[in-house]
């Protein structure tokens, strides 16, 4: 083969891939905008509503660590990330706050790393006298084949533990997610320091 055939078959090829390239663009574009611009949801049991789902119920995962430590803060020392903070409340179905509820929560650090065999970025907490709670914790990692989430568990005293799994609007990864529910987005804003969230909470009263 002299010069002039491999270097027409070295254009050929460029032309394809960037043909393809530029035909692909915009579908991703458009698919992550469509099913992930959530920032005007509205919370579960806000604004009068008197009935709601139960929170979906989604896998734990490989990595649930049992007899987390109890605290609000996940936040740690020279941890990396963006700072995050989650409030919102649990209730019932009938949009009842629960008091003492456990919510149970675990998650990758930024780089999408679980520590497995501490207690790093894990915790539980209880609902205060008006059903509400507060998560510190910094925006987790994607790591191979998931977005961006946090796990938890929630239960109302002596009721049935529901299983989940938080996640955030506006991150392109969620489109190829599996496990991915657009019903358990956060709704997020900027702060001050990070980045802040809501999420309230349905499980089944006892
Ligand atoms: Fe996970």
């Amino acid at each position: 083969m002299n010069r002039k055939i491999i270097l027409s078959i070295f254009t050929t090829i460029c032309i394809i891939g960037l043909a393809a390239c530029t035909t692909a663009a915009p579908a991703i574009k458009t698919t992550s905008v469509s099913s992930n611009a959530n920032s005007t949801s509205t919370l579960v049991c806000s604004a009068g509503s008197t009935s709601a789902s139960l929170t979906p119920e989604l896998t734990e995962g490989p990595y649930f660590t049992a007899n987390s430590p109890e605290r609000a803060s996940l936040l740690e020392d020279g941890m990396k990330g963006t700072k995050l903070v989650i409030t919102g409340y649990v209730y019932t179905t009938d949009c009842k706050p629960v008091v003492n509820a456990l919510l149970d929560f675990w998650q990758a650090d930024a780089n999408g790393v679980y520590d497995n065999s501490g207690y790093t970025l894990r915790g539980h907490q209880y609902t205060d006298a008006n059903g509400h709670y507060q998560l510190t914790t910094v925006v987790p990692g994607i790591y191979t084949g998931r977005t961006e989430h946090i796990h938890v568990k929630a239960q109302a005293p002596n009721g049935k533990i529901i299983t989940s799994q938080l996640f955030f609007p506006g991150v392109v990864q969620n489109d190829s997610d599996g496990i991915y529910n657009a019903s358990l987005l956060l709704t997020t804003q900027p702060s001050n320091d990070g980045m802040q969230a809501q999420f309230n909470f349905v499980v089944p009263a006892p």
